[in-house]
């Protein structure tokens, strides 16, 4: 019985289509809010414009309509990322991260999503971002993050590497490599249709 229900829950995951037309891409932090750890050499909401930036371009090339919570370096509240998604419609919600952990050996993708209907967009975007990291699969993973648990539609939170991690930060300071991973994100993201 359980199995059956792993089962259906599997095939739901990995059948069921999302109808969207617009993509709100997140990019985590800005402003005096760094992400990250104290201390840390390369700053999370740096790189994570950058990435979000890139997913935007290959995004709007494929036709797709794009919102994005932040441009620039500023701070922009939970709340306020929230709204800005909600009032979409036909859309789905992406927050760019990147990881950061006291343990210089942690390396790696992981990817989270709250609500079932969330699923798939979570699958879909971490295979090819697994796949385009040569790095640690750390799994998708359910959890309540405040921007995961207050946006209505579907809504992933994506953390692409550890930045305190020397080989990774060390990769994702090559444009090619952001361009990869970006690739795989929007490559995901539009698998998830
Ligand atoms: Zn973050």
């Amino acid at each position: 019985m359980r199995f059956l229900l792993a089962l259906f829950l599997l095939l739901q995951t990995h059948i069921a289509a999302l109808a969207f037309t617009t993509v709100v891409l997140d990019a985590g932090h800005g402003g005096h809010d760094r992400g990250g750890i104290p201390g840390q050499r390369i700053s999370e909401k740096t790189l994570a414009l950058d990435m979000t930036l890139r997913v935007n371009a290959i995004l709007k090339a494929h036709g797709m309509r794009t919102v994005l919570t932040r441009k620039s370096d500023v701070f922009v509240s939970l709340p306020e990322r929230v709204a800005i998604a909600n009032r979409q419609r036909n859309a789905v919600f992406v927050s760019i991260h990147f990881n950061s952990a006291r343990r210089e050996g942690a390396c790696g993708v992981e990817t989270y999503y709250h609500s079932r209907k969330s699923a798939r967009l979570a699958h879909k975007i971490h295979a090819r971002m697994v796949r385009a990291s040569r790095s640690e699969d750390r799994r998708v993973r359910q959890r309540g993050f405040y921007v995961l648990r207050k946006t209505r539609i579907p809504a992933v939170l994506l953390e692409c590497g550890f930045l305190t991690n020397r080989q990774e930060a060390a990769r994702f300071m090559q444009p090619a490599h952001r361009q990869r991973m970006a690739e795989a994100i929007a490559a995901g993201i539009l698998a998830a249709r």
